[in-house]
């Protein structure tokens, strides 16, 4: 088994969080939490790979087009189907419209609880009731009320894997093996040696 400090994530920048000109603040957001940083690019992603990306977890297309319909009833209103994965090929289409308008910033992030930190730092998907104080809550403002009025996905900056096994399969999609960097930094030592001898002089 792997050292939990080994825990990866796979972290893209959207297309509205370049536009936004906000690569360098999310970027400061998630190196200062004590994670490394193991691959970084830019790139203009293809439709078939946005596809394959939601579609690693075979539960996304259900579990996303059943928690639709229900935050659409929640709401009062009427889901555009009653079919989940109806519900999700429209979700779907508007992401690879999404995805595909401009470059986006593909980095892995690693270190001990790497996919929850990752997911706490950027907040709930809407960004209407994201939490102040992530990146989501802090530094964008759409719903999926408005984004479904105007038939686009929602724009809340970020994808981040959602377990550490959608994390392996995503990260193989977005870089090859050379592009992951094995390092150390001086700093794992203070978050993860047991031994601090030698701090003192
Ligand atoms: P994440 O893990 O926070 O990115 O969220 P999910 O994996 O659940 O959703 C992926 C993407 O699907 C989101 O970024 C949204 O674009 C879209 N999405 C998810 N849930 C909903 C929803 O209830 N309504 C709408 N309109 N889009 C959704």
């Amino acid at each position: 088994m792997t050292h939990p400090k080994e825990e990866r994530t796979l972290v893209l920048i959207k297309p509205d969080g370049v536009q936004r000109s906000l690569i360098g603040e999310i970027i400061c957001r998630y190196e200062r939490s004590g994670l490394k940083l193991a691959a970084m690019k830019m790139l203009i992603p293809t439709a078939e790979l946005v596809e394959r990306h939601y579609l690693v977890d075979p539960e996304w297309r259900m579990k996303t087009g059943k928690k639709t319909i229900e935050s659409y009833l929640k709401k009062g209103k009427s889901p555009p189907s009653e079919d989940p994965l109806k519900v999700t090929e429209i979700i779907l289409g508007n992401l690879k419209k999404y995805m595909v308008q401009g470059p986006v910033v593909a980095m892995v992030w690693q270190g001990m609880h790497a996919v929850g930190v990752v997911r706490k730092i950027t907040g709930g998907t809407e960004p209407l009731t994201s939490d102040v104080g992530t990146i989501r809550g802090d530094l964008t403002i759409d719903s999926y009320e408005v984004s479904d009025i105007d038939g686009r996905a929602v724009r809340n900056l970020i994808h981040a894997s959602g377990s550490t096994d959608d994390a392996e399969k995503e990260i193989v999609l977005w870089f090859n093996k050379e592009e992951l960097i094995k390092y150390k930094l001086v700093g794992e030592a203070i978050l993860y040696d047991i031994n601090l001898d030698g701090i003192l002089e």
